[in-house]
């Protein structure tokens, strides 16, 4: 079967490889020179399989409340009407009941799970490197009180089988010695040592370099502008540069994919939230995290990619506005400068931002559509490269009708009807 990809973030870019290594005719679609060039492009580098836990969460509301109007929040929300938005959270109130939460997270796990497997098979067959880290992760907490509820609700987590340890001080260090600069602050964390770390970027770029030579046509500065569809059915994807046809078509292009099949009758709930990222270059100092880290307190993670570290995190609803609030940059590097002071060279860093394709309950969109040859691979929001590799072997199991991994309704666009 031929089979159109369109975007190639590492969604599509793993879908991509799956669809190929099942027997596929691939062609993958995307506006950018390479691949991996949006919201790919500069994450937090985070393979989190232990911590997929959505946003929408018991006490989420409440705090999102305290958050309203403060310019430094790790949550920004712009005080206008924007229809979609609300729609959209309704559906994410609705997800923050225990229950659902719970339930939620459980989901997500499991798929991080096969993914982080399939990651690893990918690097045997493929030989790509892309700074991975396999050291694990360490959530940092200030606050006993915190720190203590959080090693209750991994109870939960450890149950599903993912390790997880809770630190004291001492043993925070051993993990990770950088931390010594505010050792006196800490009060302990917890660590996954099956987490990783990478560069999805990379990972994308040399994930798409080795499906070219497999036989996958890549065409880059291809821009989407619409689907051509006869009842039932997609007939070719219309673009900058004519009409492209195929057999079966799947959906990867993050929070631009809900545009495209809106005139279908087909409703994405998927929102663009904005994340910040700051890179800094370690500049030959000792003093860089070499685990990952996740600092609860100010909602960050940090990760060591070569000899850059990657900082990030926040999230504004903005609509799609990619534009960079310089403040809002600056202070993730004020935080990151303070925690690691000799981590590198700060004053070097890059700033970057990118759009999130968030889905109200937190779980990506994997299946089929109302258009019988059209399906969604999509909505990763904050864990697309953790569960990257996972969603883009699922869906190319959908499409050649092989038996899934998991069961793939909880990924479905029908839950949301
Ligand atoms: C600040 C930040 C930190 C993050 N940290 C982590 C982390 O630590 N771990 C983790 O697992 N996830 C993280 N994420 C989330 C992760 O980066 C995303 O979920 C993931 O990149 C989404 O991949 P994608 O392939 O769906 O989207 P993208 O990478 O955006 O790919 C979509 C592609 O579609 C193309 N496209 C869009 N519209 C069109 C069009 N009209 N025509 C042609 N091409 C088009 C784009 O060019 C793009 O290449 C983070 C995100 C942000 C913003």
């Amino acid at each position: 079967m031929h089979v159109i990809v369109m975007g190639a973030g590492v969604v599509g870019v793993s879908t991509a490889y799956f669809l190929l290594k099942a027997g596929h005719r691939v062609t993958v679609l995307d506006r950018q020179p390479v691949a991996g060039n949006e919201t790919s492009f500069a994450n937090g580098g985070q393979v989190s399989v232990s911590h997929t836990a959505p946003w929408a969460g018991p006490g989420v509301p409440w705090q999102l409340l305290k958050w309203v109007g403060r310019q430094d929040a790790p949550l920004l929300l712009h005080p206008r009407f924007d229809p979609a938005l609300f729609s959209w959270g309704l559906k994410f109130l609705a997800n923050c009941s225990k229950t659902a939460f719970e339930r939620n997270q459980r989901k997500n796990l499991r798929l991080a799970q096969i993914s982080r497997f399939l990651l690893s098979v990918i690097r045997d067959e493929t030989g790509i490197q892309y700074h991975q880290r396999s050291g694990g992760i360490l959530q940092i907490y200030r606050n006993n009180d915190e720190l203590l509820a959080a090693s209750r609700a991994s109870r939960q987590i450890i149950d599903l089988g993912c390790e997880m340890r809770t630190l004291d001080v001492d043993a925070c260090l051993a993990i990770e010695p950088a931390l010594e600069a505010r050792r006196d602050e800490l009060a302990g964390g917890i660590y996954s040592p099956g987490d990783e770390s990478g560069d999805a970027h990379l990972f994308c770029t040399g994930l798409a370099g080795y499906c070219e030579a497999q036989g996958a046509d890549f065409r880059y500065g291809v821009e989407i502008e619409q689907l051509g569809v006869e009842p039932g059915q997609v007939t070719g994807v219309v673009t900058s540069q004519g009409v492209i046809s195929a057999d079966a078509y799947v959906l990867s292009l993050a929070a631009y994919g809900a545009r495209l099949v809106k005139p279908f009758g087909i409703k994405l709930p998927i929102y663009p939230t904005k994340g910040y990222s700051v890179t800094v270059p370690t500049g030959g100092h000792n003093g860089a995290p070499s685990v990952s880290i996740t600092d609860e307190d100010n909602r960050l993670v940090f990760s060591r990619l070569g000899e850059r570290i990657r900082v990030a995190g926040t999230a504004e609803f903005a609509g799609y506005d990619t534009s960079l609030n310089e403040g809002r940059a600056r202070s993730i590097l004020e935080k990151a400068r303070y925690q690691f002071p000799s981590a590198g060279n700060f004053d070097e860093a890059t700033f970057w931002t990118g759009l999130r394709p968030m889905t109200p309950d937190g779980l990506p969109l994997i299946g089929t559509t109302p258009l019988q040859n059209l399906y969604l691979n999509t909505g990763h929001g904050t864990l697309g490269w953790t569960l990257g590799a996972g969603s883009g072997k699922a869906i190319a199991d959908v499409i050649s009708g092989s038996p899934a991994d998991l069961d793939l309704r909880d990924f479905s666009l029908q839950r949301f009807r």
